[in-house]
């Protein structure tokens, strides 16, 4: 079933999303959400204008016409703000119960203020960012505390590295008693930088020479300069990226033997390599091996960070309202889902459901 033939009324009963940032990430958030109906997306906005439909956004003609724009502000309804998060927030946030960040973590304490400004404004729910950097998440969860106090559930690091690969290391890390290493190697295809902006900018911010603060003074020109120089390829190696501290965190092994890198081509939608993990241990019996798990190379980088990130919405949603479970935390805490709600079965347990469908077959 896809949300817009979701009746208004199944609509009403989902968790509502406000996408903070509306460029390459933020934009293909709302199209995986039209094809994985279990969000009911009512706001989106850029640096500029928000946008903010209480009964929800019509999720095909807002992609289309962003897609169109590439800005919040021609958008009908929209409203133009200096301070787009705040208002958004002050005037609505009652009306909105989880958070996606589609923003630059640029510079490096960027979503760290963002979030403190929304514990201050009285924000309660679920947040969820697909943040990169390792200092970007320590400093995040010395807001534990007070997430916990405000009633937020925030999870931390739920894109695709770290994020989905970072869960299968940990999973596939259970068939060893030692981890030798664990090496994730990232391909990404784009067909220019301009989609995905601060994804290329906190790249760039990896390569030898380049910092975050660097990266987000470069202008334009100076960033298509530099892609030019290297025919729109990015070697990455030895990223500062928050899978070791999230694994080493769960228990899964030092930061050191956790290693990060990859390849992305600026010009070319087509993935340069593939992209994978390698999980190497030592059995209980004292067998060293390696797991491997590769990505499918048809799935783009927006269906891996976006549709994990809509898992672990999903799944911080139930968490917050069964659990009532606050705090901060990592993506390793939690196991991200596919929501019930869709199939209208929100409130229920497993063995309510598996109860219903054993009657059903009778
Ligand atoms: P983008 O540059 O395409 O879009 C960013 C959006 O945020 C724009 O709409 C911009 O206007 C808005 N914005 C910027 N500053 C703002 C402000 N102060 N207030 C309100 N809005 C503001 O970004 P993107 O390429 O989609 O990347 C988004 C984030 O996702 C980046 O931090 C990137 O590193 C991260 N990312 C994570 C992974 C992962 O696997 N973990 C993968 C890719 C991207």
């Amino acid at each position: 079933m896809t949300s817009s033939n979701l009746k208004s009324k199944a609509k009403e009963k989902l968790p509502r999303l406000a996408i903070l940032g509306a460029g390459g990430l933020g934009r293909e958030f709302l199209a995986v959400l039209e094809k994985r109906a279990c969000l009911n997306p009512v706001a989106i906005l850029d640096r500029e204008a928000f946008l903010f439909e209480e009964n929800g956004l019509n999720l095909k003609e807002t992609y289309l016409e962003l897609n169109k724009h590439k800005s919040v502000a021609p958008l009908k309804n929209s409203l133009l703000s200096q301070q787009t998060i705040y208002d958004l927030i002050k005037a609505h946030g009652e009306k909105i119960d989880c958070i996606f960040y589609a923003l630059p973590n640029l510079p490096n304490d960027f979503i760290y203020q963002t979030t403190k400004e929304l514990i201050n404004l009285g924000f309660q729910g679920v947040i969820v960012d697909a943040l990169k950097r390792t200092s970007a998440f320590q400093l995040l969860s010395k807001l534990s505390r007070d997430l916990r106090a405000a009633g937020i559930l925030y999870v931390s690091g739920c894109g695709a590295t770290p994020g989905l690969l970072t869960a299968v290391s940990q999973l596939a890390a259970q068939s060893f008693v030692e981890i030798k290493s664990i090496e994730i190697t990232f391909g990404v295809g784009i067909s220019n930088w301009e989609s995905y902006r601060a994804t290329i900018r906190e790249d760039i911010a990896h390569l030898r020479g380049y910092s975050p603060e660097k990266a987000s003074q470069m202008t334009e020109d100076e960033v298509s300069q530099l892609l030019e120089k290297t025919k729109g390829v990015l070697k990455l190696e030895q990223m500062e990226h928050a899978d070791d501290i999230m694994l080493e965190l769960a228990g899964v092994c030092p930061v050191e033997r956790v290693t990060v890198g990859g390849i992305v081509d600026t010009r070319n939608p087509k993935k340069p390599i593939s992209t994978n993990v390698k999980i190497c241990g030592v059995t209980y019996l004292g067998e060293e091996s390696t797991h491997q798990f590769i990505l499918g190379d048809q799935t783009n980088m927006a269906a891996n960070v976006c549709g994990t990130a809509v898992g672990y919405l999903n799944a911080a949603f139930e968490q917050l309202k069964e659990q009532g479970l606050t705090g901060f935390y990592s993506a390793l805490d939690l196991m991200p889902r596919f929501s019930r709600s869709s199939s209208g079965s929100q409130n229920q347990t497993n063995s309510d459901l598996l109860e219903s469908k054993m009657l059903k077959s009778v």
